[in-house]
């Protein structure tokens, strides 16, 4: 059946959804899923996976007996499944997090001192807004142009660097020459941190193979929304910075005058009970995930490109050229309409869900919007956001489909 994602053993995957929802006119439809890239709906495997562990459920690496011996190994375990799926290395270490932000905002607290951060001004804010005083290297139009600008950069300073990156982008799907750029980091004795909040839920992540130091990424991306993300990378930095939290767990000893001795390690970084459903959730994610074709994504990702390109009001926003590789993401400007109103009728009037705004990456997006509007009509007013569709398992061919009758349409 077209727009069915299968497990490269031919078993199709399936995720939880409400079915149909009440449009405003009385009538019921197929709720059509098009936001998957703000957040996922839940993989069956994995809501299966939680289930099975919740009668069991209790407190990790801390207590005895039945269920504390599950939860510990079932904690641990998926650490293990996650650096498995990512490919870690020897040398990295995988700590549990609430999300991308916060594994961000974890890698920045940990930095040695006097190390200067590289980045783009394309980032999510999650990527961008951690890094205070970073070396910023503008908006490169193609991804040659981005390592040419990190190549130029990185000789001029001094001391350690942490080059911070997407993998792929939220506002446009589109790929950043990660492994090039990780190169040209490691030549000049630069560590590289990669968001691949948008890129892991779409196509295998190899940390060796991409030559990323450090990844970052959310479980509810991953169709795993229990609260889990993970920063993943090399353990020396983290052992040697102070503890993200402090608190029960991630203290080695606390003497009877306070001094305390912290753990090196995940520990560390996660004091305070942590979230071993968040964790087992992430770990059935990524042991799926891993199997996974992305073919289909790619075909209705190729198909709502094409209509959205015949039509004279509407332009996809994007950074590099129009062949540039992408994941299922496709943010478009529309003229002539209010985007929060094109948004709201989307819902109300079809069941469809978008996102609608400047998507948590405020700089990138109101260029592309300007750009985008332009590219239709030089002389008209651009609008104050896009539309955002993006895809993944779940997402058929019907519920694009319906999109672009709605955007073809003179309905608005
Ligand atoms: N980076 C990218 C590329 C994202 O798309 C997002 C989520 N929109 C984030 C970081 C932040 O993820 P979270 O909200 O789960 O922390």
């Amino acid at each position: 059946m077209p727009g069915e994602v299968f497990h490269s053993d031919e078993m199709a995957l399936n995720v939880l959804t409400p079915g149909e929802v009440k449009l405003s006119d009385g009538r019921s439809v197929e709720f059509a899923n098009l936001d998957v890239a703000a957040t996922a709906p839940c993989l069956d495997v994995v809501a299966e996976a939680v289930a099975e562990l919740l009668p069991w459920y209790g407190s990790v690496h801390r207590g005895a007996g039945a269920l504390a011996e599950r939860c510990s190994r079932e904690f641990d375990e998926a650490r293990e499944t996650v650096a498995e799926f990512l490919g870690c290395g020897e040398r990295d270490t995988v700590v549990f997090t609430r999300n991308t932000t916060d594994a961000l905002n974890l890698l920045a607290h940990a930095l040695p001192a006097g190390t200067t951060v590289v980045t783009f001004d394309v980032e999510h804010h999650a990527n961008l807004l951690p890094w205070r005083d970073a070396v910023r290297l503008g908006v490169p139009r193609s991804p040659e142009a981005a390592v040419a600008a990190l190549h130029a950069v990185l000789p001029t300073i001094s001391g350690p660097v942490l080059v911070a990156v997407t993998a792929a982008s939220n506002v446009t799907g589109e790929l950043w020459p990660v492994a090039a750029l990780a190169d040209v980091a490691h030549l000049h004795g630069a560590r590289i941190a990669v968001d691949i909040a948008q890129l892991a839920p779409h196509a295998r992540v190899d940390m060796a193979a991409l030559g990323a130091d450090y990844v970052a990424m959310s479980g509810h991306k991953m169709y795993a929304p229990f609260g889990a993300g993970v920063l993943a990378g090399r353990a020396d930095w983290l052992d040697a910075a102070e503890p993200y939290l402090a608190g029960g767990g991630a203290t080695a000893n606390v003497s009877e005058r306070f001094d305390v001795r912290w753990h090196t390690g995940p520990a560390r970084h996660e004091a305070g009970t942590p979230n071993l459903l968040g964790a087992v959730a992430l770990a059935a994610a990524c042991r799926t995930l891993a199997n996974v074709r992305h073919d289909e994504e790619q075909a209705l990702l190729a198909r709502l490109r094409a209509a959205i390109a015949t039509l004279p009001h509407v332009e996809e926003l994007r950074l590099f050229d129009a062949a540039a590789p992408r994941v299922g993401i496709v943010s478009f400007a529309v003229l002539g309409a209010e985007p929060g109103e094109l948004g709201a009728a989307l819902g109300r009037e079809h069941g469809i869900g978008v996102r609608v705004g400047l998507f948590c990456a405020h700089p990138l997006t109101r260029r592309l919007v300007r750009e985008a509007a332009a590219r239709l009509d030089p002389a008209a007013p651009p609008p104050g956001a896009a539309i955002r569709a993006s895809f993944g398992i779940g997402t058929s061919e019907r519920h694009v489909d319906r999109l672009i009758d709605f955007l073809g349409g003179s309905s608005w």
